[in-house]
């Protein structure tokens, strides 16, 4: 049995209860039945709102201590983010949890029938440490406004959040229908061995791996948010000023975001062996203006991933490919927003997600052969463009596979919760953020309702022509032929 950290209702500490008890204690609450009504779910979400409020300082500061976001980049992706979501799953609950009215063809005549979303019971969200409060609260008030109880295991990667998590959540939400556990792999193995209703994993494709061999056992539903190598085809735009702005939206996208550890953020950048000493020169023009000052940079999560990123740098091809930047502090945990102009396509950098501050451009005869390179490549969860060609855009998107297509800015998607974010392929699959979050921890129940009035015996045996005649019309959808056929006014009239 692992132990547990972390308080129990705010102020009485856990200790060393167990796993079990604490997953046992969820689903007390749940089979209570209290998660399920209304007043709970708009109660628990208007804590989560306070504790975002209330406690935003205390979460500028953990996430400076894990990661060195500066506050206003942790405002912007996690800390605002979460607020707009909550503030959106407040406004629209009532219209989410209302049944769903659903037209029925013919063959249904006189049932009527309606979709209940039903939640699902306990689930367990598991999280990364990149962006850790907000990839633990999304899914979480998802979990919440479809009426689950949830376990939420936050990334020991990022220790003063998990920590802060830990006390936090349970002071302002029902701390016996909403648990925190902390802990290593070791704990989320041992969580995953429960049964769960459904999984919820933030995190690689490795460990994804493992969650999906887990939940087989228990035929548990998942969903996998997972990462890859999110490529952006950067065509030649015409005006300097579009080229400006463009190349603004890839810095941010690729330094900008926790420096480059962000599953959303740029790869690599394709783009033609005529325009890359172009482009190259105008991102070392916007890495001056947008970070000369480090402090507004985030640092790399460890020691280790640290070292993975040295590494990637030290093969002697890939050294030599590097244009700009490639400065290292290990003291400070500090890697420069690095370029590197085509490093060889079989070394790590090339096959293995970066998750990173360098950026490979790999060059190519033309734009359009771009499409070529991504199809041979897993499926990434975002493929970003920047090009004013619509005929390219449209081929991009037909003849591409990814989790988003996003043309002409970055990681915009990712806020906006009136379209679902997720992978498919290697990327992860299941989607999520606004209503789709709701949708995703409910079961869709279609409930039909159907009265004693009429029997409509065609449908039983013993069978004659006119039965299969009146099948086929319904089957049709031959209103006329069938209540004409019916009333026995109409014969035969179609053949198979
Ligand atoms: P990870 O897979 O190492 O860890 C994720 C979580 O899984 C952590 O909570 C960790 O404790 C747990 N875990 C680790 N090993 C485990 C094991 N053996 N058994 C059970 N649980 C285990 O991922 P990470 O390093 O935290 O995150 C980086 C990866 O996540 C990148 O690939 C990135 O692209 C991806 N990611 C995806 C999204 C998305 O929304 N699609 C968002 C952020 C990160």
């Amino acid at each position: 049995m692992a132990l547990i950290t972390g308080n129990k209702c705010g102020d009485e500490e856990m200790g060393a209860l167990g796993l079990e008890s604490e997953v046992a204690e969820a689903r007390t609450a749940f089979d209570s039945g209290k998660t399920k009504g209304f007043e709970w779910r708009k109660s628990q979400l208007k804590a989560l709102l306070r504790l975002l409020r209330e406690k935003e300082e205390d979460m500028f500061k953990v996430l400076k201590e894990d990661l060195g976001k500066h506050r206003v980049e942790a405002f912007r992706d996690e800390v605002g983010a979460l607020t707009t979501s909550v503030d959106n799953a407040l406004l629209n609950l009532k219209k989410w949890m209302a049944p769903e009215k659903v037209s029925l063809p013919l063959g249904a005549v006189l049932t009527v029938a309606e979709i209940v979303p039903e939640p699902l019971g306990v689930v367990l969200v598991i999280s990364s440490w990149n962006f850790p409060i907000g990839l633990s609260l999304e899914p979480l008030i998802g979990a919440i406004a479809a009426g689950n109880a949830a376990v939420l295991k936050p990334s020991e990667l990022a220790p003063a959040t998990s920590e802060f998590l830990a006390v936090e959540v349970p002071k302002y939400l029902d701390c016996e229908a909403i648990k925190v556990i902390q802990g290593a792999p070791q704990v989320a193995k041992e969580l995953l061995d429960l049964k769960w209703d459904k999984i919820f994993f933030t995190g690689s494709a490795r460990v994804g791996r493992i969650v999906m061999t887990a939940a087989a056992k228990h035929l548990t539903p998942v969903t996998l948010e997972l990462g890859g190598k999110c490529p952006a085809i950067f065509d030649s735009l015409k005006s300097s000023r579009d080229q400006k702005m463009a190349v603004g939206r890839v810095a941010g996208a690729k330094w900008g975001s926790c420096l480059g550890q962000a599953c959303i953020g740029i790869d690599y950048l394709l783009v033609t062996d005529e325009y890359a000493p172009t482009l190259i020169e105008l991102l070392k023009g916007v890495i001056k203006e947008f970070f000369s000052n480090s402090e507004h940079l985030a640092r790399i999560v460890n020691k280790h991933h640290f070292q993975r990123l040295c590494n990637l740098l030290q093969d002697e091809s890939v050294a030599a490919s590097v244009v700009h930047g490639g400065s290292v502090n290990a003291k400070e945990l500090f890697i420069e927003p690095t370029i590197l102009l085509n490093p060889p396509l079989d070394k790590e950098i090339m096959t293995e997600e970066i998750f990173g501050p360098l950026l490979p451009i790999i060059t190519l005869k033309k734009i359009e052969d771009s499409i070529e390179f991504l199809r041979a490549r897993p499926k990434p969860l975002v493929i970003y463009a920047f090009t004013h060609d619509e005929k390219f855009k449209r081929r991009i998107v037909e003849d591409t596979s990814s989790g988003c297509v996003m043309f002409n800015d970055t990681l915009i998607q990712y806020l906006c919760d009136t379209i679902p974010f997720g992978g498919v392929g290697q990327s992860g699959f299941g989607q999520y953020h606004g209503k789709f979050t709701f949708d995703n921890f409910s079961n869709r129940k279609p409930v039909g309702r159907r009265r004693f009035l009429i029997e409509f015996s065609f449908r039983y045996p013993p069978w004659n022509e006119k039965k299969l005649q009146l099948l086929r019309h319904i089957y049709r959808f031959d209103y006329i032929g069938f209540v004409l056929c019916f009333l026995g006014l109409k014969r035969y009239s179609y053949r198979s």
